[in-house]
């Protein structure tokens, strides 16, 4: 059975949505995601953003991003503001999700959520916050992507995954050094469903949010 891996670095997996890097040539994968991500933001980040509306046009983009917010590393807030706008707007025209990365910055997706009308869907890839902060999300169309946290005994990855509503979750590797398969396990055990059913879940819940449909 193939696991739908939904966000990796690693071009290894042929069922997987892999990053891609702009800088980089683009590797022959299956599924990919391209976006500017907060850390590789420059004062020039329109003419790369160029770049990431070329790349998805291709129908294997399967989501823009990674994008989003980041208060540790990345410029000024400002900038990545605009910058994440107009990848959302871009991702909403083509009725793709969004791979979000969130760091320190959740007050800064939430004032996006409120005031914006034309919404894509928004993956939170490696969620792994408080569950009380995935609840405030739920009003938007938002769903969350878990990864290796869910190994850990007491995450906040474990606790949200068990609230969080089924047709809200998927699962990815992410840079770390797991399978899918792994990880997969993990939610089996924790949820007390089968991997199989968790599969299929998986798929349905991606095949909802997106035009651009994944089979097995
Ligand atoms: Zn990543």
């Amino acid at each position: 059975m193939n696991l739908l891996d939904i966000h990796t670095h690693s071009s290894t997996n042929e069922f997987a949505i892999f990053n891609i890097e702009l800088e980089r040539p683009k590797e022959s994968t299956s599924f990919f995601s391209t976006g500017l991500h907060p850390w590789n933001l420059q004062e020039n980040w329109e003419d790369n953003f160029d770049k990431v509306k070329a790349f998805a046009k291709d129908e294997k983009c399967m989501a823009i991003g990674e994008a989003g917010f980041d208060r540790i590393w990345g410029p000024d807030k400002e900038v990545q503001k605009k910058a994440f706008s107009a990848q959302a707007k871009l991702a909403f025209e083509l009725e793709i999700p969004l791979i979000l990365h969130l760091v320190k910055s959740h007050d800064l997706l939430l004032e996006y959520l409120k005031n914006e009308t034309e919404i894509p869907s928004i993956i939170c890839h490696g969620f792994n916050l408080k569950p009380h902060l995935g609840e405030q999300l739920l009003p938007f169309p938002v769903s969350f992507s878990f990864g290796k946290a869910l190994k850990q005994k007491d995450s906040n990855a474990v606790s949200w995954l068990k609230k969080c509503p089924e047709d809200r979750y998927f699962f990815e590797t992410d840079d770390s050094d797991e399978t899918i398969d792994s990880i997969f396990n993990a939610a089996s055990v924790i949820l007390g469903r089968s991997v199989e059913e968790l599969s299929e879940q998986v798929l349905s819940n991606w095949n909802r949010i997106s035009k651009r449909k994944i089979y097995e």
